[in-house]
């Protein structure tokens, strides 16, 4: 039976983070979910969130943009538009970037809404998970 997941965060960037871990928790599209090994395999969208790991005493935050999680009984795959693990988050740039969002969403008529709304909720989870490290 194994004991450890593999945990791997993928993003266009380039990768994140590969390691061994005991349990991960994650923000699925549908809400939050938890792996353990020997999970059920599923595959699910994530939206933006936080994901966090357990590595015995040690516990990991990320920030996830959206993206997919592919769970399998001893690896989760995440692959995502942009990750960020919690001490690796620049705040004043999620200030600035959601300062952007928050103007751009009282200019409606001249910016694509949901783009603004979809950048104000990046900044606004990288600073909640940032201020979690
Ligand atoms: P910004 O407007 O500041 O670029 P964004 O939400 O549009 O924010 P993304 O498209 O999600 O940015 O990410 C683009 C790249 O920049 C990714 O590599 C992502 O990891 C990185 N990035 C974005 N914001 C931050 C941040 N506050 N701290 C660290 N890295 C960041």
């Amino acid at each position: 039976m194994a004991e450890k997941l593999k945990l791997d965060i993928v993003t266009p960037h380039g990768h994140v983070f590969n390691d061994d871990v005991d349990e991960i928790v994650a923000s699925g599209s549908e809400g939050e979910f938890g792996v353990l090994p020997e999970h059920v395999p599923f595959l699910t969208t994530l939206k933006i969130g936080m994901l966090t790991y357990k590595k015995g005493s040690e516990t990991g935050i990320f920030f996830i943009s959206s993206g997919y999680a592919e769970v399998g009984p001893d690896k989760v795959t995440i692959l995502a538009d942009s990750a960020e693990k919690s001490d690796h988050i620049d705040i004043e740039r999620a200030k600035a970037a959601m300062k952007r969002a928050e103007e751009r969403l009282k200019q409606a008529e001249k910016f694509d809404e949901a783009r603004a709304t979809a950048a104000l909720e990046r900044a606004i989870t990288r600073i909640h998970v940032a201020e979690k490290k």
